[in-house]
């Protein structure tokens, strides 16, 4: 059982800037739980004050019911594994994941037990023998992840361990730390800036911006429900699309965006946007919301036309961008389309797909 509360936390350092201001988070035992949000918003103090690495400046953590403020790192019964990996050069792997245990007073029956079971679980066991500098990166973050392991703590903290991997080894480890989680059934607490780490990984996520908590929710609801235009930008790839103008009324609730563009708003969004007659707002819509037709003449699709900028093949689909008061938009379309850069053309904005933000930055439902 491991249930990880924070209230009211806040952090100052002696620049006397607030870089975490008034945190408040139930990470529920067994859960896994992302922090995300961009670089200098404050996740890594966040963790390290849940490791016990940093002061805590107001507030306070616990860890079942127990309060750990004044707790060491040690005695927190927390495992930490960082981006840089922290192995010991000179040591063994077998060495590495064992001398936390070794300095802990463990047997060494105990300490060859876990460490074993540990390379077992994480796939080393071939290369127990080895010395850090003979390892792959995936491997070596690997070796990390074991001295977590090996410890069995209440708690595991990652601060960004895969960035210092390629792409495609990065998308192999998450998959391994899912199932990790999985199989360890213990709680986790994660940081990343990369938002598709925290997506597929996350059974629920944290999005800081500033160092405030703006939402925390599961990934689909983030994607689906953002609480406001920083998290719907943040969450998704690529990032939503955003279009200011100024609802009116005529005939129907329109968007004026500028003299050429003036979408019809579906009626469904009526009750929230008459509310704001007269004030600008802003559209957001997913790339995956602009179509390159409209076939089946949904009444929600918008023409809109474009100077195409650039296109990208991906493959799989191609991504087609364009500006709109010098404001770069990008859509996704099948890849057989017919768009081609600086050539005219069409798009259709599905605004039944839309979402809305008043001038705050905030949803409008
Ligand atoms: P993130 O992990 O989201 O990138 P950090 O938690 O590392 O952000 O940092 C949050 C803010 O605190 C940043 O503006 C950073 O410059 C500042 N900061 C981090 N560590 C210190 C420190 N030891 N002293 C002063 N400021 C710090």
């Amino acid at each position: 059982m491991a249930v990880v509360e924070l209230r009211n936390v806040s952090k100052v350092y002696d620049n006397k800037l607030k870089v975490v201001s008034d945190v408040n988070l139930t990470i529920n035992d067994k859960e896994f739980v992302v922090l995300v949000g961009p670089s200098g918003c404050g996740k890594s103090t966040t963790l390290r004050m849940i490791a016990g690495l940093e002061e805590i400046t107001e507030g306070q953590i616990y860890i079942d019911d127990q309060l750990i403020n004044d707790i060491s790192p040690k005695e927190r019964d927390i495992a930490m594994v960082f981006q840089n990996y922290a192995l010991y050069p000179h040591m063994t792997v077998y060495e590495n994941m064992a001398f936390g245990l070794k300095l802990r007073k463990f047997s060494k029956e105990d300490i060859k037990q876990r460490v074993n079971d540990a390379a077992k679980i994480l796939d080393l066991e071939k290369y127990l023998d080895r010395k850090p500098k003979a390892l792959s990166g995936g491997q070596r973050q690997r070796v990390a992840v074991g001295r977590a392991i090996v410890r069995k703590p209440k708690v595991f903290l990652f601060d960004e361990p895969l960035s210092n991997l390629d792409a495609k080894l990065r998308v192999q480890m998450r998959t391994e730390i899912s199932k990790l989680h999985q199989k360890l059934e213990a709680t986790m607490i994660y940081v990343t800036h990369d938002q598709t780490e925290a997506m597929t990984m996350g059974d629920r996520i944290v999005v800081m911006k500033d160092g405030i908590v703006n939402q925390v929710d599961t990934p689909m609801n983030l994607y689906n429900k953002p609480i406001n235009q920083f998290v719907a930008g943040f969450i998704g790839s690529p990032a939503m699309n955003f279009l200011k103008g100024e609802v009116i009324k005529k005939d129907a609730i329109k968007l004026i965006v500028n003299k050429e563009i003036q979408l019809t708003i579906p009626s469904k969004f009526n009750s929230v946007l008459s509310k704001n007659l007269g004030k600008e707002i802003t559209m957001g819509i997913r790339p995956e919301d602009i179509s390159s037709t409209n076939d089946l003449n949904n009444v929600e699709f918008q023409k809109l036309k474009i100077l195409v900028d650039v296109v990208e093949p991906m493959g799989n689909e191609t991504f087609i961008y364009f500006n709109i008061d010098k404001k770069q938009f990008i859509v996704r379309v099948p890849s057989s389309n017919n768009y081609k850069a600086g050539e005219e053309s069409d798009v259709f904005f599905n605004a039944g797909k839309a979402f809305y933000f008043d001038d705050e930055g905030n949803s409008l439902y």
